[in-house]
């Protein structure tokens, strides 16, 4: 399965989960949950554009300092999108610190909370020392992003306060005929980025692109280019952490991850302690293995384990697996491939 982008998760069972996920061809990158984001470089989450928070506590949470600490000597434009009383949240976060020598900075952050059915938006720029500026609410559709390469969509799920689960579809994915392009007399290079972006963007035929040849380098239509590549639908990824194992969240998840090529969920406890999960409102290693399976989930990425189950990764592991059967293939969701 040849993917267009990175998937990166935390680098432990028990560490604070995220998932980065960077297209290869535009170097563009989303962020879902902002737990410890150390493990990644500042070069990788200075790519960041869009964050996807699930929900506020702590460990989803805390990375969002590091983050703003990063973007704020740039001019960046950062979407965070989340559940209701994300707005007040961030403002509690920024409120915690000193702007007076940040004035000239251009650092822009729109957060966009939901319950389901409206939006609430604030934007809070580093020019004006982060002043909330609310914008007008407006109904919301269930759609969080929808651009002409992916849509993001969610589902409010129950964890004791509203947390939101995430699907991530890509609509299109351009893929290259290596057959085609030596007939062409091509020569790969980053050049097929550019294509790529273009065909995406839905550029006009006309639009050219230089290539790279055997003999150098020469400008081609896209129309020209058309038959070295081949337009397809691309992967799904959900990602569900932090739900109770409930019918209703039942529904909902299945419905988010339904025939995703790669799911990161939570297992956060084992079956024999499933009363201590439902306290907890948290999900079982085996529930995560059985959601994934009644999805029709290709591969199923396990992570944010108890810290109880130190010594034990092996058998959360493999009661994940006992749930999802023979048709889904359960890995770590921490190492990263
Ligand atoms: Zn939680």
């Amino acid at each position: 399965m040849k993917f267009t982008f990175s998937l990166k998760g935390p680098s432990g069972p028990f560490h604070d989960p995220y998932l980065y996920l960077r297209f290869y061809h535009t170097g563009r990158a989303l962020l879902f949950d902002l737990g410890e984001l150390y493990p990644l470089v500042p070069r990788d989450i200075l790519r960041i554009t869009d964050v996807f928070v699930s929900h506020a506590h702590m460990d989803h949470f805390i990375g969002f300092d590091h983050l703003v600490r990063l973007h704020l000597p740039r001019t960046s434009s950062l979407n965070l999108y989340g559940p209701p009383g994300l707005i007040d949240r961030v403002e509690g976060k920024l409120s915690g610190f000193t702007w007076n020598l940040t004035r000239d900075y251009l650092l822009k952050i729109t957060v966009r909370e939901t319950d389901g059915d409206t939006w609430s938006a604030s934007i809070f720029r580093a020019i004006t020392g982060f002043a909330r500026e609310d914008l007008q609410s407006e109904t919301c559709t269930g759609i969080l992003l929808d651009g002409r390469q992916f849509a993001v969509t969610f589902r409010v799920l129950d964890h004791g306060i509203p947390c939101l689960g995430f699907r991530l579809e890509e609509k299109v994915k351009v893929n290259i005929l290596a057959d085609a392009l030596r007939n062409m007399n091509l020569i790969a290079g980053p050049w097929l980025s550019v294509l790529k972006e273009a065909v995406i963007m839905g550029s006009p035929v006309g639009t050219v692109v230089r290539v790279k040849t055997g003999q150098g380098s020469e400008e081609i239509s896209l129309k020209e280019l058309g038959e070295i590549y081949k337009i397809t639908k691309g992967h799904t990824v959900a990602y569900i952490v932090d739900a109770a194992d409930t019918a209703q969240n039942e529904e909902k998840i299945i419905e988010l991850s339904s025939g995703a090529d790669i799911l990161y969920m939570e297992a956060a406890f084992i079956d024999s302690e499933k009363e201590l999960a439902a306290a907890r409102k948290h999900l079982t290693a085996r529930r995560a293995g059985e959601l994934a399976s009644a999805a029709g989930v290709k591969f199923l990425r396990v992570f944010h384990f108890s810290p109880r189950y130190e010594g034990k990764v092996d058998q959360v592991l493999a009661e994940a697996e006992k749930g999802a059967g023979k048709n889904v293939s359960v890995h770590a969701g921490w190492k990263n491939r």
